[in-house]
Parts: C-alpha cells; structure tokens; sequence
C-alpha cells in the first residue's frame, strides 16, 4: 500500500492557481473570464440541459434543442429541424446563469479544481430540484 503524499510545499505549489484567478475574475465581471469558463465548460453543460430536456420535454432526443449548437461546436453547420424543441436552450441558458452564481464560491478546498466543482454542482440532486422548481414553479 502506498502512502498519500504528506502536505508539503511542493503540494502547495499545485494549488489550482488559474482555477482561483479564474473565478475571481468572473466574480469581479470580466467578460473574457466569464466566456472562457463558458467555453470551457459548454460541453458538460449542453449534456445536461439534453438530459434534462429528454425527460421532460416528451419529444424523442433526437429532436431536443440543442443540436443545433451542438453542430456548430463541432463545426458543423446544420439546419434547424422543424419539429426541434425549445426547453433545451432555456436550460441551457438557465444552468449557466446558475453556474455564474455559484462559482464564485469556489475556493479551492483541499486543491480541488474548478472543473470537480462543476461537475458536482451539475451532477448534484439538488441542482436538478432547483432546476425542477425553476420550471415548474413549484416545490418539489
Ligand atoms: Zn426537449
């Protein structure tokens, strides 16, 4: 069995430094911080917005907002389907809005980096009744 590396300087040095001056760039309204955690973080959240929006919207996946955007992040360029829906985009939107408020908070606890922090919000129970009880409008 392997010991954990014991706390030491060298350890302090891997403090997620870029995470930290990220978020408090975003947390002072730079625009630039903000669109390069947008960027960086548009793929996990564009996931769960189509998860979100194929449980709840009734349509079959394939026509789920989203797929659009999905396209041009690819490079591709698609036309918009007809019958696609459009919750897939408020999501979209809605759990950004939600990320810019809460990455703020963000501070690097035991050198964790900002994408777990993400990552757990996204795939956390409570952010999803949050986002129930954004659409709905009621408590669940
Ligand atoms: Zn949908």
């Amino acid at each position: 069995m392997t010991k954990p590396i014991a706390e030491s300087g060298k350890e302090q040095k891997q403090l997620p430094k870029a995470d930290l001056e990220l978020v408090s760039k975003i947390a002072k309204g730079d625009t630039q911080a903000w669109e390069r955690f947008v960027l960086g973080y548009s793929s996990w959240v564009l996931y769960r917005a189509r998860k979100w929006c194929e449980r709840h919207c009734g349509k079959p996946c394939a026509n789920c907002g989203l797929a659009l955007l999905h396209s041009k992040m690819e490079g591709r360029t698609t036309e918009r389907r007809e019958d696609e829906c459009d919750d897939g985009m408020e999501i979209y939107i809605w759990i950004f809005e939600q990320l810019q408020k809460r990455v703020v908070r963000y501070s690097a606890r035991n050198n964790s980096k900002l994408s777990t922090f993400v990552w757990r919000i996204l795939n956390s129970r409570e952010f999803y009744i949050d986002w129930l009880r954004w659409k709905y409008g009621r408590v669940f």
